[in-house]
């Protein structure tokens, strides 16, 4: 397997797999002292890498690497102060940490939105082994917004597709799925 293309550094020596009876950890921001530190009570659901140019991602990745879990599953249970919304008209509202950058939670306050009562996080902020492990790659063209080169995405989407990460330029077909049945739902063409 070539490692040339680093996509995200807990992926990029292979795919770490879950641990079947993992219910959840902390995630602790870079902050060396007072970091601000999230209590997880779940696993994480639909982890995936993304590359889209919202998430937050670790210095030289191309992808960030980010999962749901039950927002009832979810307490910032030290420097909740640090916290602040980096773009509060943003659907998904991702707090981060004012102190190191990093995105400690992304809330979703619409409770029309197809994935309301999901908060999106980052589980490589984990110092707990065993969250389940990447299943896809998402938004795979949008790294080029972030500056990748658009000539070397065949080699990006080769590497992805070596390390199991399916490639998509939107969402999993799952989870498209779930989107559109939310709004087919929402709009009647679909009797709930
Ligand atoms: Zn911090
Ligand atoms: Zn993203």
């Amino acid at each position: 397997m070539s490692q040339s293309v680093p996509i995200h550094p807990s992926v990029d020596r292979g795919l770490q797999a879950a641990d079947p009876k993992f219910a959840g950890g902390r995630l602790l921001c870079h902050c060396r002292s007072e970091p601000v530190t999230v209590q997880v009570s779940a696993q994480c659901a639909h982890n995936h890498v993304c590359g889209c140019t919202k998430c937050w991602k670790p210095a030289g990745a191309l992808f960030s690497q980010v999962a749901v879990v039950p927002r009832d599953q979810l307490k910032v249970v030290a420097n909740e102060s640090k916290l602040s919304v980096v773009d509060p008209k943003a659907p998904i509202q991702r707090h981060a940490c004012k102190g190191c950058g990093v995105h400690m939670v992304g809330r979703i306050e619409n409770k029309a939105h197809p994935f309301y009562g999901l908060d999106f996080i980052h589980v490589e902020l984990s110092p707990e082994k065993g969250w389940a492990a990447p299943e896809f790659a998402a938004f795979v063209s949008s790294i080029i917004e972030s500056g990748a080169d658009p000539g070397g995405m065949s080699a990006v989407r080769k590497r992805l597709g070596e390390l199991g990460l399916t490639p998509y330029d939107c969402l999993s077909p799952a989870l498209m799925d779930a989107i559109a049945t939310h709004t087919a739902r929402a709009s009647g063409a679909l009797k709930a």
